[in-house]
């Protein structure tokens, strides 16, 4: 099935210059960027967006890293899309990420990852909501 996921290109990437280099290994795998846009997202988007996190002891700290400078926002659309990107991102840990994700090449650290993907069929309809309207979603 054709599924869209919504990705974001971090702040520790968009600092550094690679997000030419990430996209590239988007397109070489198979997804269509069918929007994209780079914003700066204010503190209160983030704690919106990372809601689902806001128990968590890292909540304020990713939020706040989230915030700190542009990101790139983007649909990315492809048969199975949610778990491919997932799987072309690696773990969340660069740590623990395989050879050839997106997270093994370029993340720093957990916090500093490089990369978000959507987990779920509900989670990408609502994520690419919170960022794009339709007609900015180009098929
Ligand atoms: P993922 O981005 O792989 O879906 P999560 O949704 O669990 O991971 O977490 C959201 C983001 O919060 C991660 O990408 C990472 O930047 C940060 N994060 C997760 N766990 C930790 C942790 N233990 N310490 C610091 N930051 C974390
Ligand atoms: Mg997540």
């Amino acid at each position: 099935m054709i599924e869209r996921t919504l990705s974001i290109i971090k702040p520790d990437a968009t600092a550094r210059n690679i997000t030419g280099e990430i996209n590239g290994m988007i397109e070489s795998a198979g997804f269509k960027i069918v929007a994209q846009k780079k914003i700066k997202i204010t503190l209160d988007q983030a704690r919106k967006f990372y809601e689902i996190h806001k128990e968590r002891s890292f909540y304020n700290d990713l939020c706040e890293f989230l915030s700190s400078a542009p990101v790139v926002v983007q649909v990315l659309e492809k048969e199975n899309a949610i778990a491919d990107y997932r799987a072309l991102m690696g773990a969340t840990n660069p740590e623990n990420a395989e050879e050839g994700t997106i997270r093994k090449s370029f993340s720093i650290s957990i916090d500093q990852n490089s990369v978000h993907g959507s987990d779920a069929p509900e989670t990408a309809f609502n994520e690419i909501r919170f960022f794009f309207s339709e007609i900015e979603i180009v098929g």
